[in-house]
């Protein structure tokens, strides 16, 4: 086990450090989150930027693609052999001038898109994953377990299947789960229980069967989870030639993905690599608000690593007492009480963070737009599309911004949404969408009906222009 790195508690005021082989899903003296943290004094820390690179390890096979351990300088818990890849990370970054023009962008304004769907499973997860299965191998776990709104499911069920010697078990809120991604943990072997409740229900059952069976809990509480998810902020600075954009933006479920963005950043800092991170702007989705509420509303802080957790506290009774329950076509973003918070805030005080919403209405138009430009993405995605063009709107991004929109996973995860979006009326995909109050459909791209007979399908066609 390598020396330098331990497992800290996130409040300062706590600060217990646990070792690398421990297992915990919380700080066992005051129950926060947990970091994986360096001494990057013991070890040879990149000095500048180009150098997180430096210390890639030769990996066989498809392995060697990783975009994860890629920046082992940065994620350095593990000894060579535990390295797990599935070569995961080999993900894209693409100017999208189309995107940059529905999001308002003028002048030197730019959108990149951070394309995290060419994973091999299809979402960002596997960055994560990547991390996690290291860990779990260190510590000879024989079987993962998680819950999930899909993708989670999707990316432990392929690196379970891809391990050879561990089993997967998947906790899904019933009917809460996206076809393409329930498809993928079935088909990859994992076993699956659907749950009656949504995913708030299943992520508190599933700790309680980690806890209860000994399994290796791999939802983003675990801290080795994030740092496979930082390595998609240094593959967006290596895209750039190490130039730091002006924004970041990301949607936000459990808020794992920000947390780690924004612990890449604070440690960037830390080593003096940079002198100052992108802004991050966190997007919910509108019927899925609590990170907005808390941080907009009820003004909860990170507050220098003392945050006031009476607010969330207060919240989570509030949502109880009124049955307030998340519901959003963004299923991967459809989640209550997101387990990374803290992190999340601390991530937004580094980066001088926003938070803002937008509808599923919102969300899907601006799906379609991202769509146009030849890749795709699923809904939770498109929510960082929608929400950069909201801040552009109210003038906190600014038109000739640099904006990189990180975009979470595939458009093939959930095609009922994509083709209820541009199919015309009537049909049952559009019901689907409209039972989510989506109505409007501004860059619907309508099939069209003709007789199987050359003429009429000619005119069909021209009736597509
Ligand atoms: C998991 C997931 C999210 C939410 O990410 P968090 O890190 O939980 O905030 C967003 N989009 C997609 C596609 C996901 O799979
Ligand atoms: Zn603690």
């Amino acid at each position: 086990m390598p020396d330098h790195a331990l497992q800290k508690c996130i409040l300062p005021e706590c600060g217990a450090t646990f070792g690398i082989e421990e297992v915990h899903h919380a700080c066992p003296k005051c129950g926060n989150l947990l970091d994986v943290a360096y001494d990057w004094g013991r070890m040879p820390a990149p000095t500048h930027l180009p150098e997180l690179t430096a210390q890639a390890p030769e990996l066989d096979g498809w392995s060697s693609r990783s975009g994860v351990w890629r920046y082992r300088a940065m994620i350095d818990f593990a000894p060579d052999e535990a390295l797990m890849s599935m070569g995961e990370g080999a993900t894209q970054l693409r100017p999208s001038p189309g995107v940059a023009a529905y999001v308002g962008l003028a002048g030197k304004g730019r959108v990149e898109c951070q394309y995290e769907g060419f994973n091999p499973s299809g979402s960002f997860k596997d960055n994560g994953m990547a991390g996690a299965f290291t860990h779990a191998r260190m510590v000879g776990a024989r079987t993962a377990c998680c819950a999930s709104t899909g993708n989670t499911s999707a990316s432990l069920a392929a690196f379970a299947s891809a391990t050879r010697q561990m089993e997967a078990v998947v906790f899904i809120g019933r009917g809460k789960i996206a076809l393409g991604k329930l498809s993928q943990a079935l088909e990859y072997g994992a076993r699956t229980v659907e749950i009656e409740g949504d995913f708030d229900d299943a992520m508190a059952r599933v700790m309680e069967a980690s806890k209860a069976e000994g399994l290796y809990l791999v939802n983003s509480v675990n801290p080795f989870r994030l740092e496979g998810q930082k390595t998609i902020m240094y593959r967006i600075l290596e895209a750039r030639g190490w130039r730091v954009p002006d924004w970041i933006v990301c949607p936000g479920g459990n808020l794992g993905n920000s947390s780690a963005f924004g612990k890449a950043y604070i440690e960037l800092v830390e080593l003096g690599l940079i002198r100052r991170p992108p802004r991050l702007a966190v997007i919910n989705a509108e019927g899925a608000p609590t990170l907005s509420v808390l941080v907009n509303e009820r003004n909860m802080k990170w507050n220098g690593g003392a945050p006031d957790m009476l607010l969330a506290d207060a919240r989570w009774k509030e949502m109880d007492e009124k049955h307030l329950n998340a519901r959003t076509l963004a299923s991967a973003i459809e989640i209550n009480r997101p387990v990374n918070l803290t992190k999340c805030l601390r991530a937004l005080e580094a980066t001088d963070g926003v938070v803002r919403t937008v509808s599923d209405e919102e969300i899907l138009d601006a799906k379609a737009v991202v769509g146009r430009e030849g890749v795709g993405c699923e809904p939770a995605s498109a929510a960082s599309v929608a929400g950069a063009r909201r801040l552009v709107e109210e003038g906190v991004i600014d038109r000739d911004a640099e904006v990189v929109c990180v975009l979470t996973g595939h458009a093939l995860k959930a095609p009922n949404a994509t083709v209820g979006y541009h199919a015309a009326e009537g049909s049952s995909e559009r019901a689907y969408v409209e039972g989510y109050g989506v109505k409007g459909a501004r860059f619907a791209n309508r099939p069209v009906r003709a007789a199987n007979d050359l003429d009429a399908i000619l005119k069909a066609l021209k009736a597509t222009r």
